[in-house]
């Protein structure tokens, strides 16, 4: 039986949904999780790759085979320019391969094993207190009985993606929250292919000094902001191609990249699974959270724009929220929800916002300028790493020497790229000052900073 005053509604079962759930309800918390889609079809459909510590930091066990694909050995990420020139090899792939079905479906099991409900129906309306503004109900359109249901509950979590449903229909957030612009939406496709002619995959992964299970990444191959990863299976019967561009700037979408690779790769038989959506880039808002509702995941932009991830940051805003609410008496209320906010945008905003910067920074760069920085030595492998990882970078003598160096050659691509550097560093630590209280005025004056800081 459904309740209908549950402590917390969670609307969307993709990952950050499913991850709020579980853990919410582990806690002690009455929860209902609801989808428009059928839970076995919620959330992503393809494979990711996710660093394993962000599992860690977000208390979600790291995935084991057949949930982590390309288990077998440690592999290398070999990166090129978008001639084929090979300009790195980061020699321990920082990211695990995630069959993100499964992930979905584990983490769901989770949340039902500690009580969870699931429902299947989409938000059609939302009821707020006249006064205080504060969410008191959603009316969710059921998908089976084609009836309508509102769920009173005192904390309502939007998880529900890019949609953004919450986001868009709460007037303090849909003021505070612009949605994106199409400039900083990516379209990002992956697809998982069988290989019909092991030998073609084989003389493919030579010609890039790379092995099976290696990731053979160009960067910039339609403009700045572009990629195009290719992942053969360690046994050479499968091949992975994801591609992720931002038409809005007039170049090929992911799926299109990835549609033109196919067909001109002659050892790539079947299309077996995959998908393509878009990710919301953009800075992380800095209000995610109103009188009765909180943002997860894609619907809060907590996305690593530099390559649009997003699931391990959905992870642990989850696991913060989550921690922040279960022992308050109310898990709805405002200043019970800044806590989330807090400890999350001061830990992590920083580097999500930077990696926003300078994935603007890439977008104004031609693929031949992309190319230029990626062969000048200015990122060096170290700064590579950390952007992989999702870490901040820690500059070590050896790194600095190595940047250095490439700016004495390449001087006038240094000078481009040191405002964009410094805006970044800045960025990081502004927001280790987000404000610990849901004051306003300090928050208004936080933002007017970051806009300063943000500025191109
Ligand atoms: C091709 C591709 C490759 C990617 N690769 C990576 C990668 O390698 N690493 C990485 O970290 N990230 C990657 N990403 C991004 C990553 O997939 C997302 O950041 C992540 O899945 C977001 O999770 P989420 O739970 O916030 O939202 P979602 O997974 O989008 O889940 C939202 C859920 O909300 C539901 N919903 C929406 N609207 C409503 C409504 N009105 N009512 C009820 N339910 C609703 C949806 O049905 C959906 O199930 C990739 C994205 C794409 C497209």
């Amino acid at each position: 039986m459904t309740i209908q005053s549950p402590d917390v509604l969670v609307i969307g079962a993709g990952t950050a949904g499913a991850a709020a759930a579980a853990r919410l309800a582990e806690g002690g918390c009455s929860v209902v999780l609801a989808d428009r889609r059928p839970a076995a079809m919620a959330g992503a459909r393809w494979i990711n790759a996710v660093p394993g510590w962000l599992f860690d930091k977000a208390a979600v066990a790291r995935p084991a085979p057949p949930e982590r694909v390309r288990a077998g050995n440690t592999h290398a990420s070999v990166l090129t320019d978008n001639q084929g020139r090979f300009f790195s090899v980061v020699a321990s792939d920082p990211g695990l391969h995630v069959d993100m079905v499964l992930l979905t479906q584990r983490l769901q099991q989770r949340a039902m094993d500690a009580g969870v409900t699931f429902l299947q129906g989409r938000v059609a309306d939302i009821d707020l207190d006249p006064q205080s503004e504060r969410l008191e109900g959603v009316t969710l359109a059921l998908a089976k009985t084609h009836t309508a249901t509102t769920i009173r509950p005192r904390l309502t979590v939007d998880a529900s993606g890019a949609a953004a449903t919450l986001r868009r229909r709460v007037p303090a957030l849909a003021d505070a929250c612009p949605t994106p612009t199409p400039t900083d939406i990516c379209l990002a496709a992956q697809y998982q292919h069988r290989i019909t002619d092991p030998a073609g995959a084989q003389d493919f992964l030579a010609a890039h000094k790379a092995s099976p299970g290696d990731n053979v990444t160009r960067m910039g191959p339609v403009g700045g902001y572009s990629i195009l990863m290719i992942n053969v299976s360690e046994d050479l019967t499968e091949v992975g191609v994801l591609s992720g561009s931002i038409p809005a700037d007039g170049v090929p979408s992911g799926q299109a990249i990835v549609d033109r690779f196919c067909a001109q790769t002659p050892w790539l038989g079947q299309r077996l699974a995959g998908g393509q959506a878009p990710i919301p880039l953009g800075q992380p808002y800095t209000h995610i959270t109103a009188e009765g509702v909180a943002l997860v995941g894609n619907a809060a932009n907590h996305v690593y724009a530099l390559h649009g991830s997003g699931v391990g940051m959905g992870l642990i805003a989850a696991r913060v929220l989550a921690d922040a609410v279960t022992s308050a008496r109310d898990p709805g209320d405002a200043h019970t929800l800044h806590h989330y906010a807090h400890r999350f945008l001061r830990t992590y905003g920083g580097r999500l916002a930077g990696s926003d910067l300078f994935r603007r920074y890439s977008q104004t760069q031609t693929r031949d300028e992309i190319s230029s920085l990626l062969n000048s030595g200015l990122l060096g492998g170290p700064m590579l790493t950390a952007g992989l990882l999702q870490t901040p970078f820690d500059a070590d003598l050896q790194s600095l020497i190595t940047v250095a160096a490439g700016a004495l050659r390449h001087p006038r691509l240094a000078l481009g790229l040191a405002p964009t550097a410094a805006r970044i560093l800045r960025l990081q630590a502004a927001f280790t000052d987000y404000p610990a209280h849901p004051d306003p005025r300090a928050l208004d004056a936080f933002d007017t900073r970051l806009a300063r800081l943000r500025r191109f």
